[in-house]
């Protein structure tokens, strides 16, 4: 039986040494670092994000603001407040929750912000130093998903990696910090042929695609590091990608939905604010 990784341990474990780390930057600077968090429209999941979002940076100490606009928004609207934010000094860190409504293009949005202050790391800056290696400002739930690898103790380097999903956002840059950590990575996708046997080869595999449970039991390597990734909300329940009670009978390490990546997913935004804001007092 695999042993669960406890996300929300380990979350509470970065939130307790970032809390003791905003003390001594609000020393040194005189001012907290500070997080923007702008959602549009009423998008009730959204809300539940951006709402324990923001608590989350109450509780370590950090100046927060949500600036929450109507779904009628427009494009340039966001636009000027982005703009604002990047010029705000009291703001070391601009979230714009995602998915933002039609008429907003969300590739001109995430282009719009300062990539000094891009804390979710999905400006092509950010992601160009990523896959380039060099210090930038790294996805939230990538970099989090590395602390829980990382947790479980075992060696990265040389290990056949899967991650199933290419997103922006998961996929492509976890894929590239498992590279940078010297896996042998295979990234798999909605065309891949033959998906079961490519995971039954994985020590490590990552599964970010947004399928109630496609993971099945018999696709798990014996011993194999298993992180879902996936959040699927049925009748009010949530699951993984991962079938995972399946799973946990071949696995060595798993993690469980929910519990696992998600709160690490927000303790890596308030590492990612801080670590933004220490770069900005720099200069
Ligand atoms: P996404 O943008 O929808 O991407 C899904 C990926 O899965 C795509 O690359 C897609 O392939 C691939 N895919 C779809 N069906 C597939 C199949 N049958 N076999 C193999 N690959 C398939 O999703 P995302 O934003 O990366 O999110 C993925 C999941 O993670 C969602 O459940 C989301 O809610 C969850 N999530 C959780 C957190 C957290 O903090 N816990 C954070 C972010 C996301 P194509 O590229 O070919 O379309």
């Amino acid at each position: 039986m695999a042993q669960i990784i406890d996300g929300r341990a380990l979350a509470a474990k970065f939130r307790g040494e970032i809390a003791a780390k905003v003390q001594s930057f609000t020393r040194r600077a005189g001012f907290p670092p500070g997080l923007a968090v702008v959602l549009v429209g009423e998008d009730p999941a959204s809300q539940i994000y951006v709402r324990s979002k923001e608590k989350a940076c109450r509780e370590v100490g950090f100046y927060s603001k949500v600036h929450c606009l109507p779904q009628e928004t427009t494009q340039s609207e966001l636009l000027e407040l982005v703009e604002s934010l990047n010029t705000d000094p009291r703001i070391h860190g601009i979230l714009v929750q995602l998915p933002v409504p039609d008429q907003i293009d969300s590739k001109a949005v995430i282009n719009s912000i300062d990539p000094a202050k891009d804390v979710d790391g999905f400006h092509p800056v950010n992601m160009g130093r990523l896959v380039t290696g060099q210090p930038g400002l790294v996805p939230c739930t990538p970099r989090g998903i590395m602390e829980l690898l990382k947790s479980t103790g075992i060696e990265i380097a040389g290990k056949n990696a899967l991650v199933i999903g290419r997103s922006n956002i998961v996929g492509k840059p976890v894929a590239a910090l498992l590279l940078a950590a010297n896996a042998t990575v295979t990234v798999a996708h909605s065309k891949t042929v033959g998906l079961p046997a490519l995971a039954r080869s994985a020590d490590i595999l990552v599964v970010a695609v947004g399928r109630k449970e496609l993971v099945k039991g018999d696709w798990i390597k014996p011993g194999a590091v298993v992180i879902d990734v996936g959040m699927n909300r049925v009748e009010g329940k949530l699951y993984g990608d991962v079938a995972f009670q399946e799973a946990a009978q071949k696995a060595a390490f798993i993690t469980p939905v929910p519990g696992g990546v998600g709160p690490m997913t927000i303790a890596m935004l308030l590492a990612n604010t801080l670590d933004a804001a220490e770069a900005i007092i720099r200069g």
